[in-house]
């Protein structure tokens, strides 16, 4: 049996409207509406990037025990910045309220999109990181210089350096 034939805990199925799989082309993306996920780069805006909130993915999810960010299916009348704020909360226990969004990055797939919310920790805010739902073995700051040792998340790792420069405000007057 495959990590992939594992089922999920019992009480993450349909947990919301929202929930479910889109067809797209010859593969599927979870998230009727869409999904959402939070970058989250150490310190305040401005500031060399050195560390971001990463979440070791479950074996049962979909391309599990890689590494990513927390996210998860955008809701019934949710925007996709709500939704991928609203994720990194229910997985990484990461209050919105210590967020400073500095931009999104959006994969459109035409059915289906993933809308990356790119965030900052707010002046004096101390964010920590943590799994707090069972879709996370393990959510922590990572260092820049250990991504390269990462399994990544295949989408994730093709979106890191946009992603990085985001979060770094390149090219943006601030
Ligand atoms: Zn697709």
């Amino acid at each position: 049996m495959s990590a992939s034939d594992e089922a999920p805990p019992r009480r993450l199925l349909h947990r919301q409207p929202g929930d479910g799989w889109v067809t797209c082309g010859d593969h599927r993306h979870w998230g009727l509406h869409g999904a959402g996920g939070l970058f989250l780069a150490r310190g305040e805006r401005g500031t060399p990037v050195t560390h971001v909130a990463l979440q070791h993915r479950a074996v049962w999810s979909d391309q599990g025990g890689t590494w990513g960010i927390p996210g998860g299916a955008v809701a019934t009348g949710e925007t996709a910045v709500d939704g991928g704020l609203r994720e990194a909360q229910e997985e990484a226990g990461i209050d919105p309220a210590d967020v400073d969004v500095v931009g999104t990055h959006v994969l459109d797939h035409g059915p289906w999109s993933y809308t990356t919310v790119v965030g900052r920790e707010r002046a004096g805010a101390h964010v920590d990181p943590r799994a707090t739902d069972p879709e996370g073995i393990e959510v922590r700051w990572v260092a820049l210089d250990e991504l390269d040792a990462l399994p990544l998340l295949p989408a994730f790792a093709d979106a890191l350096d946009a992603l990085l420069a985001l979060a770094q405000e390149e090219g943006v007057d601030v």
